[in-house]
């Protein structure tokens, strides 16, 4: 009989997990590598198709769809009326194809590896569901870092979807990275970024709220509970240089959410409120 083949996550940079994530896999269904990374796609039991990078698991088949949602409609929706969006990273397609549901003028994206596009449109198809044939989305092969410095007062929203700390995404977690953010945010722009799992990489979590705290005026996590992520609790990290983030309007994010008829399996108004409460444990001074 042949063997059962588990996948078996690396530990996440920088931290000492000594538990392992395993997936059982049905077939290795490609394997790259590039002058970034490497990465495979692996079809599995539990997850259906996986994207991993690096030895990181970036996305399943079964619960893409919590972290793209959030890490999207949670910083369009603070927003009253985002129409220039740039997503740095996101190769994958899959926080492009949630931004698009709004009706946006346009939304670049940034990714280094294109590889990892390549790789997304051809194995990983439901991830961005033809995200990149819109006409507003503007694709730019480029490092996220070089790109941001380009730009002045010119977007609305910006969301940070890179890989974890460590090889071509280290850079996108400095405070010279969030300062040229916040240059080429609109006044009352706003940016997200991927901040980890609340446990194991807590230390993460504070460094980068204690970054943007010293850039921007309001800072503020959120989490879901996104299953193929080692220890499950994923947090985000949302920076604003105007709006309020402890102020929203329940009923203005309600109105608009029915007003573009979004369509979301995870994210809702409701969520948007409750995801923005944390256990004491979390909660940095
Ligand atoms: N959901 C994800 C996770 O679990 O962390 C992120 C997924 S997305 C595939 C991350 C992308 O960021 C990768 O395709 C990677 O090539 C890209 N990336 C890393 N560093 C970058 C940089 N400096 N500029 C632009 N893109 C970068």
């Amino acid at each position: 009989m042949k063997k059962d083949y588990w996948f078996t996550e690396k530990p996440l940079p920088g931290t000492k997990f000594d538990g392992y994530f395993k997936i059982k896999v049905k077939k290795k269904i490609a394997s790259f590598k590039t002058p970034f990374q490497r990465g495979e796609v692996l079809d599995t039991f539990g997850y259906g198709r996986v994207l991993v990078l690096d030895g990181i698991i970036q996305l399943s088949e079964k619960d893409e769809f919590i972290y793209h949602e959030m890490i999207a409609h949670l910083p369009l929706f603070y927003h009253s009326n985002p129409e220039k969006i740039l997503i740095i990273g996101g190769g994958d397609g899959g926080v492009l194809k949630e931004v698009l549901k709004h009706p946006l003028k346009e939304a670049y994206l940034v990714e280094i590896d294109k590889k990892v596009i390549e790789i997304s449109k051809k194995y990983l198809p439901f991830v961005s569901k033809k995200a990149f044939d819109d006409k507003r989305a503007k694709i730019f092969i480029e490092d996220g870092l070089k790109f941001v410095k380009k730009y002045k007062n010119f977007f609305d929203v910006i969301i940070v979807d890179c890989t974890d700390p460590g090889g071509p995404s280290l850079s996108l977690f400095s405070r010279k990275f969030y300062q040229d953010i916040f240059s080429a945010l609109k006044k009352n722009g706003i940016m997200i970024t991927q901040s980890g799992t609340f446990y194991y990489q807590s230390f993460h979590i504070k460094k980068i709220f204690k970054t943007l705290k010293k850039i921007f005026p309001f800072v503020k996590i959120h989490r879901a509970a996104n299953p193929c992520f080692e220890e499950a609790e994923f947090s985000f990290i949302l920076a604003s240089k105007k709006i309020n983030l402890n102020k929203r309007d329940f009923l203005k994010i309600k109105s608009r959410f029915k007003k573009i008829k979004l369509r979301t399996e995870y994210y809702s108004p409701e969520i948007h409120l409750a995801s923005g409460i944390l256990p004491k444990i979390y909660e940095i001074k």
